[in-house]
């Protein structure tokens, strides 16, 4: 109940204004986000390669309207790319569609998604809410004719999710599998975590016994317990799939998997328009709402 409230607030203008200008936000925010600037990101990243963690960087934003702001976003990338390159570290994107432009022009959400993957090691396409998975997948099969190991995210809660994995686990492909955050219709979406759950791990399951690599984007340690069992039924080894988590979530199971000699991707998202994605975070978990009231209080 709070978290589809949450999802509702995440969407609304008001309440991004309203908590957007509280002064205490910010520093809750941090726990989520790596900074607002170019050089706060490449200082994160840089310190999660030294702890032998991989990344993929999000600039934040979604739902733009404005074709200056779509090319802002893809500069955005170029630039921090760029940054590091000459720091001499690298990631690999993440890129949320409707930040370059999908939602008013698909030709120029493609063409900018292009220009990221020109520079950029590797890119994985965000999954946003439903009305957007065809246009998604849409551009992703143009992308992958030049840069054929683009990725996307698909979300386990989609009732259409175990069809799009039949396309999508051939050779070559890379899927993050995630449970999926934006708040929809029962018509399109299971609404129970249980039923989520359990789609989660029928669409791994394809996932680990295609021939795709599988990228497995969770929190939850009884998914990690059965991709482990699948990885060893399928003979999948360490670097034949890989583990993510967000920036700030589950910290010492980043690190300890990454010992353990899996390879694990921090999701990082860095820049100023914070809101949608932390909103989304609390609504995942009321123990972050707790943390955020807390902070609001002074403590
Ligand atoms: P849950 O069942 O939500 O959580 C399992 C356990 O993980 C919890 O009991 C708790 O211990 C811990 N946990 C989970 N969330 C939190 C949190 N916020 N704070 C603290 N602890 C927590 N969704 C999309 O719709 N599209 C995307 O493109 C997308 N990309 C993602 C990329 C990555 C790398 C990750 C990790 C997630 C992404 N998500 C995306 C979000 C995803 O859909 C889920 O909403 C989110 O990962 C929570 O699901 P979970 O699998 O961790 O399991």
């Amino acid at each position: 109940m709070l978290g589809q409230l949450l999802l509702a607030a995440s969407r609304s203008t008001l309440v991004r204004r309203s908590v957007s200008g509280m002064p205490l936000t910010r520093k809750v925010v941090d726990r989520f986000v790596a900074g607002e600037t170019t050089q706060e990101a490449v200082t994160a990243i840089q310190r999660l390669a030294d702890a032998k963690l991989a990344v993929t960087v999000d600039h934040l934003g979604e739902e733009t309207r404005d074709s200056a702001a779509a090319t802002a976003t893809a500069k955005a990338y170029i630039t921090l790319m760029g940054a590091l390159r000459e720091a001499g570290v690298s990631a690999e994107a993440s890129v949320k569609l409707s930040a370059v432009g999908q939602a008013f022009d698909e030709k120029m959400a493609l063409e900018h998604a292009r220009e990221i993957c020109a520079a950029s090691p590797m890119v994985t396409l965000d999954m946003e809410d439903h009305t957007t998975v065809d246009s998604t997948l849409g551009i992703l099969a143009e992308l992958r004719k030049d840069f054929p190991q683009t990725g996307v995210a698909i979300q386990a809660y989609l009732h259409r999710t175990e069809g799009d994995l039949r396309d999508l686990a051939g050779e070559g492909s890379r899927v993050r599998l995630v449970k999926g955050a934006y708040r929809e219709p029962a018509s399109v979406a299971h609404q129970n975590k249980n039923d989520v759950d359990k789609a989660y791990v029928r669409a791994l399951r394809i996932l680990m016994a295609g021939k795709g690599y599988p990228m497995v984007a969770t929190h939850d340690d009884r998914i990690i317990s059965i991709t482990e069992l699948l990885a060893d039924r399928f003979g999948r080894s360490f670097g034949d799939y890989e583990y993510q988590m967000l920036y700030g979530i589950r910290t010492d199971r980043q690190e300890a998997l990454a010992a353990a000699g899996h390879t694990v991707r921090v999701y990082v998202p860095y820049g100023d328009d914070w809101y949608g994605y932390f909103m989304r975070r609390l609504a995942e978990r009321p123990a972050n709402v707790a943390f955020f009231l807390r902070a609001l209080g002074g403590k």
